[in-house]
């Protein structure tokens, strides 16, 4: 034991030698993070094979993700590279092989429903399609996505948890008739006894339900292993926990690992009060605590912990290391948040090996703007969970199709497109008259000899051709610019969002997401060929995992995971917390913010070295408010003097232009793209630039971006 800890090069301490030597019988392990729970759980493996002679195959480890898993995977390989492989998976892939067993011998036929659709013309083939029509059965309107969302969780919440049909109702959920709804679809999916619908959260009920029905199949799987042990347990959910309790009940040889102030899915009813209460179902376990972090800097480490201590439902615990000293934890607030991301290009460009860095972030919605930067200053990157459905929004479609009848000013088909788009311009009528017509000459031209326009329709309409002439052969960020004010845009996009439910911040993002990218392109063709070079990165950047790439992930994924340097970003009110935890603990419920606080807390512990807390006070044209999180960090950081003063550092040329009364004509600029040029004057879309390649005239806003 001693000679193997010497080659793996830690030196247990005492209770992890504890958690490691322990014999037999039920073990919890409730320590704070990076004090060497994955670690504990690698060496009680090899232990339990080298020592005490376990063959390899009958032990699980299991967690809560297959990344997780994967990770376990590679580090079990890492520290015992001749031993044997062990299975490592998640409680769900095991359900997954107990449902196919068990249906197979019951002769049932059944189908996943969760994942791709494969024939969209019936509902029932897949889980979103079935939601949105019992909605509209029901409630007599079309389901919109954040309504489809809510009943999803609420769903897998009921199951998750046990609850029988009569407690469905004690599960919160805004959406209208959720409880007959979500009756009705188990219903469905139940009907046929033939064949059996299946979502993922049925492979974990239907599993139990297995192991309940069949003394025979539970008898084969108890049978297959010897020792069970799960990392990252606190987001294990009831109906996991009943699935373990069954497998271990022979030989109770179970080794449970989790940090309580880590539990970040209660939301998808994770039961970390499971834990405080593990006596209570193993009278005989034994408890055994760790405090001491061997992966952060002190400052780190105590900033964390005095964070998380605000926190009032959580087991009490006290982390502190003996690690050396090192950088302050640093909180950055920007003027604008391309300001965030163009610090980030700059710093990471800056460093010796990338995999040392991850930048962490709550939503996916951050990371296209990061990844474009990124990608401009040549930095690696890997992303794990990488969101490719930016690309396929239908603001993008939109977008990229007036782009097109800029071009090709006769297609009545692309006018049709963003005809709904452009308030009130034509009738469906109209639409069916200029669609007979043959396709010559401007759609514009066309619309304005229909016989039914009425002046107000030819008024509009010869406002929407000029504002299409204007934009012929402009720099895409004006374009956009132009469909967004000129054409009615932004108004179409607030209609729809009060009529329909989308978020408008959202709808906002994806816009101003598009107007940053188009931002450093020269011509339109060059902006929608950036946008599939783009898309095309994000799908391949997760193949970059053993490359030397810096990692990009939300703060959910990247839970067990430790780096050198970690940049948090968007640490903004609204962001984290989240609207929705906010709104959650208006309506008296605690915990929601206590969730995003320990979310807060998972990325902060990620760091080993060196921790920049980013934010900004724009975003999208609209003022931010700074996380209350941020705050908290600050005040532990930073004595009481310096609390109000964390002034934004720019991260551009200092002498970037940043007033309107800094311009006048005959100064001498520097723009991004174009290079230097001298301003020759003004107009009404902003100024006019003589650069070497010819004079450009460039949006006001957009110049005031430019160093000087
Ligand atoms: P998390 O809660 O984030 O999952 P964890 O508790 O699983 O963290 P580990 O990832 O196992 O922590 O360990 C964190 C770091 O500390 C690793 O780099 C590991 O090698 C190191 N470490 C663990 N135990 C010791 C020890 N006794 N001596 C020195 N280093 C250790
Ligand atoms: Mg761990």
């Amino acid at each position: 034991f001693t000679r193997k800890k010497r080659e793996i090069g830690v030196n247990l301490n005492e209770v992890q030698k504890q958690a490691v030597l322990h014999g037999d019988g039920p073990l919890l392990l409730l320590a704070s993070p990076g004090s060497g729970k994955t670690t504990t759980i690698m060496m009680r493996i090899g232990h339990l094979i080298e020592e005490r002679g376990v063959d390899p195959e009958r032990i699980k480890g299991v967690t809560f993700s297959k990344a997780a898993a994967d990770d376990m995977k590679q580090r079990y390989k890492r520290m015992f590279p001749a031993l044997p492989e062990v299975d490592f998976s998640t409680i769900h892939s095991l359900a997954f092989a107990v449902v196919c067993d068990y249906l197979r011998k019951e002769q049932k036929v059944w189908q996943l429903i969760e994942g791709p659709v494969e024939d969209p013309s019936d509902y029932t083939a897949n889980k979103k399609l079935l939601l949105r029509t019992l909605f509209q059965r029901f409630n007599k309107e079309a389901m919109t996505d954040d309504q489809l969302e809510e009943m999803s969780n609420y769903i897998s919440l009921i199951k998750n948890k046990l609850l029988p049909r009569k407690k469905w109702g004690s599960v919160v959920c805004e959406v209208t008739n959720a409880e007959q709804i979500a009756a009705e679809y188990e219903a469905i999916k139940r009907k046929d006894p033939e064949k059996l619908l299946l979502d993922y959260d049925d492979m974990l009920t239907l599993a139990l339900e297995a192991f309940e029905q069949d003394r025979k199949l539970l008898k084969k799987y108890q049978q297959r292993y010897d020792h069970l042990l799960t990392d990252e347990s606190q987001d294990t959910s009831l109906v996991q926990h009943a699935i373990v309790e069954k497998l271990v009940e022979p030989h109770q040889n179970l080794c449970v690992v989790a940090d309580d102030d880590q539990s970040i899915y209660t939301w998808r009813a994770a039961e970390p009060q499971y834990l405080l209460d593990f006596k209570k179902v193993y009278p005989e376990a034994k408890i055994l605590m760790m405090e001491q972090n061997y992966r952060s800097t002190p400052e780190i480490v105590n900033a964390a912990n005095e964070f998380i201590k605000r926190n009032k439902n959580r087991y009490e615990k006290n982390m502190f290391t003996e690690n050396e000293a090192g950088e302050p934890v640093s909180i950055k607030v920007f003027p604008d948040y391309e300001d965030q991301a163009a610090y980030l290009a700059q710093e990471l460009s800056k460093l010796d090996n990338y995999r040392d860095a991850a930048v962490l972030y709550r939503t996916n919605s951050s990371s296209i703007l990061i990844m474009n930067e990124l990608e401009r200053a040549r930095i690696p990157f890997y992303m794990k969970d990488s969101d490719v459905r930016f690309f396929s929004h239908w603001i993008v479609e939109d977008i990229l199709n007036f782009m097109r009848l800029t071009f090709n000013n006769t297609r009545t088909d692309l006018f049709e497109k963003i005809s709904m788009k452009c308030l009130g311009y034509v009738t469906r009528q109209q639409l069916f008259e200029l669609k007979k017509q043959p396709e010559e000459g401007s759609v514009f031209d066309r619309l304005l000899n229909l016989s039914s326009l009425k002046d107000y329709q030819r008024k509009q309409i010869n406002g929407l051709k000029r504002a299409f002439e204007r934009m012929e052969g402009g720099e895409p960020y004006r374009v956009i610019r132009l469909i967004r004010e000129q054409a009615g845009y932004d108004r179409a996009l607030e209609k729809m969002s009060e009529n329909l439910g989308f978020s408008i911040e959202y709808l906002h993002d994806v816009l101003s997401t598009l107007e940053q990218i188009a931002q450093k392109e020269t011509g339109m063709v060059a902006f929608a060929n950036r946008l599939k070079q783009l898309e095309s990165l994000l799908k391949t950047s997760k193949f970059n995992k053993h490359e030397n790439a810096v990692t990009l992930s939300t703060l959910h994924s990247s839970k067990g995971l430790e780096f050198k340097k970690v940049y948090m970003l968007d640490l903004i009110a609204d962001v984290i917390p989240s609207k929705s935890d906010v709104k959650e603990q208006d309506k008296g419920n605690k915990d929601p913010m206590e969730e995003a606080a320990r979310l807060f807390y998972v990325g902060m512990t990620r760091a080993e070295k060196e921790l920049e807390l980013l934010s900004y006070r724009n975003r999208a044209g609209s003022k931010t408010n700074p996380s209350p999180f941020l705050l908290r960090v600050n005040k532990i950081i930073n004595p009481p003097e310096q609390q109000q003063v964390y002034e934004s550092r720019i991260p551009q040329n200092p002498n970037a232009l940043r007033r309107v009364s800094d311009l006048e004509v005959g100064r001498k600029v520097k723009h991004r793209v174009f290079g230097t040029g001298r301003i020759e004057g003004f107009s009404e879309d902003g100024l006019e630039i003589k650069f070497s390649k010819g004079t450009k005239r460039l949006a006001l806003d957009l110049c005031l971006t430019m160093g000087l």
